[in-house]
């Protein structure tokens, strides 16, 4: 154990580390079960998570808002399909307060280190400023893709105009009149590529890789469904059961990819009736197989590149200047400001990188996931006890939302709270060969998806290539198979130090 001040120690049962959509959940959850005694660790000083930090022109989601949003928290008045970043953080803000969950957040309480204490079976919990604390169990609600992906640009130290990435807007910046180069092409910059385009005097557009972009459903809710919605929750239960369903039905060319070819075809079909220049649609189609990377939706993404002031650029950047960006080919071009769209860090090795976690026998998780992140249903890692995650390894998704995965994780984060009280012990820790046999047959899974097989490098991806972040298939079964905790697949601990196996 470090040295810390035995007498600033704070303490409470359950530590959750992030207030995002995650962190809120498991707390609405915690309450409704009765547990009072826990605290939300938040390093900023707000509620919200990706939707607080990523207001960038343009910025939505991309399921359906009647999905993007809690089972138990619904809202009526969704004013459209895909909700803008705003109003999904007006909603984050009204399940805050209608659950009083304020009450228990501390905000600007950054952790920095966490450590399993194995004689007391104790997590202690250290923060860049704040006293120490102690709790029985943590969580991990840090978001999968909060840590801004900056590329290291040879000579950007250099460049003179305004620098910032899409999750850092800079709003007092005036792009008006602007020469602005955005980089990347990913979810982030096809939604505020055309939202920035009309503003500024001229956008170039750096693209490593094209990305496939499908029509968006931009209807509004009319009057009359709200009041159904709000009126009927049967009604509401049946949209959102319909929204489900179709997303589920994604996973069908996911896994055959050679059913995704049909949809490929129109999706070319759209680039070629959006997009004038035929050598540019050429560019802008990508060249691998769709789904391999996030499909984006977007109606707004390839016209863009037909406006006068939009030059998409496809050399690579060679390095910035003092007043610019120059390409491969030598080619430089005068700008004023560049903006990053160029993503978050993924893999949790490197997102880790100034966090220490600290498990049994003095193990490391950074070290533990050096061959790349695994877990038991990207909630508890072996060696870890009483560490549980939410949307950890191989629990995202490629076709549904993720809100649907949280709620799964937090009710099955619970019942291991509960089943270890029932017990009368003191700590939880998944079996090591469960936890190994599981992360065999996620492997085996994702083998021959469109995410596996698709000749593309993703995001999803480690370097090596190893899928850690996707939920290989589909969410149904993800909940089937968490809706309930096995015991047996755990081992439970005491302070006595005994280790009992399935107990309960
Ligand atoms: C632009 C964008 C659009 C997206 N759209 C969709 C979508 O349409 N559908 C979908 O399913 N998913 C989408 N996602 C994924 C999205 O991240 C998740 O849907 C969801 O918001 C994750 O919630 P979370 O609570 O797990 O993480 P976050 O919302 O990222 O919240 C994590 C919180 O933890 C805090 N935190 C992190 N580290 C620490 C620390 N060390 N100490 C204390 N606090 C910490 C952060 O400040 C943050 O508030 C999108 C992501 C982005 C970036």
């Amino acid at each position: 154990m470090r040295n810390v001040n035995q007498n600033a120690i704070q303490k409470t049962k359950v530590a959750i580390i992030g207030a995002g959509f995650g962190g809120l959940a498991m707390a609405i959850r915690l309450l409704q079960s009765q547990i009072k005694d826990f605290v939300i660790l938040e390093k900023t000083n707000d509620v919200g998570g990706t939707w607080r930090e990523n207001q960038y022109p343009g910025a939505a989601c991309d399921v359906q808002s009647h999905m993007y949003s809690l089972s138990f928290a619904p809202k009526t008045d969704w004013s459209k399909r895909y909700a803008e970043a705003d109003e999904i953080f007006d909603y984050i803000q009204d399940i805050t307060e209608q659950y009083t969950l304020k009450d228990y957040c501390r905000f600007n309480h950054e952790v920095t280190h966490a450590e399993f204490d194995e004689q007391r079976n104790i997590w202690t919990v250290e923060f860049k400023d704040q006293p120490t604390l102690e709790a029985q169990f943590v969580i991990f609600a840090s978001g999968p893709l909060h840590v801004p992906q900056v590329p290291h640009l040879k000579g950007i130290e250099k460049f003179k105009g305004k620098v910032f990435h899409s999750s850092q807007w800079d709003h007092d910046y005036d792009l008006s009149g602007k020469s602005v180069a955005s980089i990347g092409t990913g979810g982030s910059a096809i939604q505020y590529i055309p939202e920035i385009a009309p503003e500024v005097k001229q956008l170039y557009v750096f693209q490593r890789t094209a990305a496939w972009v499908i029509p968006r459903d931009e209807r509004k809710y009319s009057k009359l469904s709200k009041t159904l919605f709000k009126a009927s929750n049967l009604y509401r239960q049946i949209h959102r059961s319909r929204l489900y369903w179709t997303n589920e039905s994604r996973v069908v060319p996911i896994v055959q990819p050679q059913i995704m070819k049909y949809g490929q075809k129109l999706a070319e079909a759209f680039i070629r009736f959006q997009v004038k220049d035929k050598a540019l649609a050429k560019k802008l189609t990508p060249d691998f197989v769709m789904g391999c990377k996030r499909i984006l939706i977007s109606n707004k993404y390839f016209p863009t590149f037909n406006r006068k002031n939009v030059e998409l650029i496809t050399d690579g950047v060679q390095e910035i200047t003092e007043n610019g960006i120059m390409t491969k080919d030598g080619k430089e071009r005068q700008i004023d400001c560049l903006i990053y769209g160029t993503g978050f860090i993924t893999d949790p090795r490197i997102y880790l990188k100034h966090f220490n976690c600290v498990g049994r026998n003095g193990i490391e998780l950074k070290q533990a996931w050096k061959d790349g992140a695994e877990s038991y249903y990207g909630i508890s890692t072996k060696n870890f006890p009483n560490l549980f995650q939410l949307l950890g390894p191989n629990t995202i998704l490629g076709h549904n939302s993720v809100i649907f995965m949280i709620e799964s994780q937090v009710s099955y984060i619970l019942q291991l709270i509960q089943t270890v009280d029932k017990t009368g012990t003191q700590a939880i820790e998944v079996k090591h060969d469960v936890q190994d046999q599981f992360n065999e047959r996620v492997q085996e899974q994702l083998k021959g998806t469109v995410w596996q097989a698709g000749g593309c490098s993703s995001w999803y991806q480690a370097a090596d290539g190893k899928n850690f972040s996707l939920w290989p298939t589909y969410t149904w079964r993800f909940w089937l198979e968490t809706r309930k905790v096995n015991v047996a697949d755990y081992n439970f601990i005491s302070t006595t130090a005994n280790v009992k196996n399935n107990a309960a």
